[in-house]
């Protein structure tokens, strides 16, 4: 998919004032800090669309851009930053797990994990909720140009196992990813425009 025009649409602190329009919708989420601002503005080509901050934490809002002007890329607050208060963090704060228990349009979420971590319990957790909610995801990779080629293969293995460990049936897709070099790019886009034409 080429993008011809991606646009900051609106910002919400509540999943029931996100945008009504009916077009296909991702989200993309992840622990802070994991890269997603920069995995944002990689796959749109522009820079500065999704803000990348010093940080970590800052960003509570759910946040919707529109791509070629038929489906919405919606970037939402990281979750798991230890600085961040127990209250406003909640685990899953409540406008999270709202968004996705309400918002219709959702066809997948992309849950980003940077790869040279061990896998994290938050996210295991967040596959788990996201899981008993059957709402489908797919897991990225984040930060692959950190690591060398074999590390990327026993990082990608090693969140495999934990999940079977987890009795989960089905291990959901996933792409390895670098915003410094592009790599991902390509595929995710594809993978999203054969979701679009379903
Ligand atoms: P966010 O908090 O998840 O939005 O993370 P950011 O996109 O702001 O990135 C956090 C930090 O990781 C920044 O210093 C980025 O420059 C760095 N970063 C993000 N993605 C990559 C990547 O693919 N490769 C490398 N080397 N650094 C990255």
């Amino acid at each position: 998919m080429k993008i011809t025009s991606a646009k900051f649409v609106i910002s919400n602190s509540e999943a029931a004032k996100c945008p009504p329009e009916r077009i296909p919708e991702y989200a993309f989420i992840g622990r802070s800090n994991v890269g997603k601002s920069s995995l944002i503005n990689m796959l749109t080509g522009n820079k500065s669309l999704a803000k990348t901050s010093a940080k970590p934490g800052k960003t509570q809002l759910i946040n919707h851009f529109k791509i070629n002007e038929n489906w919405f890329l919606v970037d939402l607050p990281g979750y798991g930053y230890a600085k961040v208060s127990k209250k406003v963090k909640a685990t899953f704060q409540k406008f999270i797990t709202d968004y996705f228990e309400t918002r219709e349009q959702l066809v997948c979420a992309f849950v980003l994990i940077d790869i040279r971590l061990e896998p994290q319990k938050i996210d295991l957790e967040f596959f788990t909720y996201l899981g008993e909610s059957q709402i489908p995801f797919i897991m990225i990779f984040t930060k692959a140009d950190k690591i060398g080629v074999t590390k990327v293969d026993q990082a990608v293995k090693n969140y495999q196992k934990a999940m079977l460990a987890e009795n989960w049936a089905e291990l959901p897709p996933y792409f390895v990813t670098s915003s410094e070099t592009g790599r991902g790019r390509e595929e995710i886009l594809a993978y999203i425009d054969e979701l679009n034409q379903d």
